[in-house]
């Protein structure tokens, strides 16, 4: 098996928790070893029956026998296609989990920027961090959703389907003062503009945020997937910060936005 498929999950059951999310419960004998990187950000390459591309997506809870993935649905997507039909009874490959979320031990504050697709992340966040004050902006089509989130977030509408204007709420944002984590995740090209704004304008030590791009508005769908996994793996190896790694992931996925192949 290879690692993008170190698991078999079996979709147990398929929840409709909005207009635009759709809960995916895997289990199975399939998962068994299966373990949690413990870091809340975490997620998972997901492939689902007859195909060889992944999708990533965060593991919204494991409680060693259950595996929860909140999914985002598209106007068209290869896993949001998947999922809206009969997905209950199939069985899904399984990467190993990866993280990313590294809360600085002087951190006095916690800012969370992310669109729809980052909620499931923010929701892990948010149940784990307690003892710092928490802010959240979550840009989403739908509704908020009751009960999804132990804190009041800021919702935001996207200016229209399948846009964001979430580097604009970054650039309006009053940053508490002192030392803190600044974590985001949503639409790709928004994130580099993100990352420069908070270092160069903002000034922020490069480990006192983690801006990731989840996915990209401008490439259409893709034919091929780019893995973080590997990428994320030479870029420890090679002694880089996330911020780098999460550079080097940004350009693989620009290039495979040329790659004809
Ligand atoms: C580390 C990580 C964690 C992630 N966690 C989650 C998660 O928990 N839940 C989740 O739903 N997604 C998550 N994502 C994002 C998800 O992997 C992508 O949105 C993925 O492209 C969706 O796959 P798809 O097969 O449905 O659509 P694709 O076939 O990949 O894309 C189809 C079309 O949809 C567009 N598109 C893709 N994503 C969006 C979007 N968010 N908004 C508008 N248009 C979009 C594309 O530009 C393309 O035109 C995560 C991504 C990463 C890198």
């Amino acid at each position: 098996m290879s690692p993008r498929t170190a698991f078999e999950g079996t979709v147990l059951r398929r929840e409709v928790l909005s207009d635009h999310l759709i809960r995916l419960e895997l289990g199975g004998p399939g998962l068994a070893g299966f373990t949690s990187t413990g870091v809340p950000d975490e997620w998972v390459a997901l492939t689902v029956p007859g195909q060889f591309q992944t999708r990533y997506y965060t593991v919204r809870s494991w409680d060693s026998s259950t595996l929860v993935l909140d999914v985002v649905m598209h106007e068209e997507g290869l896993v949001t296609e998947w999922a809206q039909t009969s997905s209950e009874g199939q069985t899904v490959g399984i990467s190993l989990p990866r993280g990313s979320f590294t809360l600085p031990d002087n951190a006095e504050w916690l800012v969370l920027v992310g669109d729809l697709t980052a909620l499931p992340a923010v929701g892990r966040i948010t149940e784990t961090v307690f003892d710092i004050p928490v802010t959240a902006y979550v840009e989403a089509p739908d509704a908020p959703l009751a009960g999804y989130l132990p804190i009041d977030v800021t919702w935001l509408r996207p200016p229209a389907a399948g846009r964001s204007a979430l580097a604009e709420v970054v650039r309006g944002i009053d940053w508490p003062a002192g030392p803190g984590y600044f974590w985001m995740a949503g639409e790709s090209a928004q994130m580099r503009d993100i990352r420069r704004h908070v270092r160069h304008d903002v000034g922020m030590d490069a480990r006192a945020y983690d801006v990731m791009g989840y996915w990209s508005g401008s490439r259409g769908r893709q034919t091929r997937a780019v893995d973080p996994g590997p990428i994320y793996a030479r870029g420890k190896a090679m002694g880089k910060t996330d911020e780098q790694i999460w550079a080097d992931y940004d350009a693989a996925r620009d290039g495979a936005k040329h790659d004809p192949s």
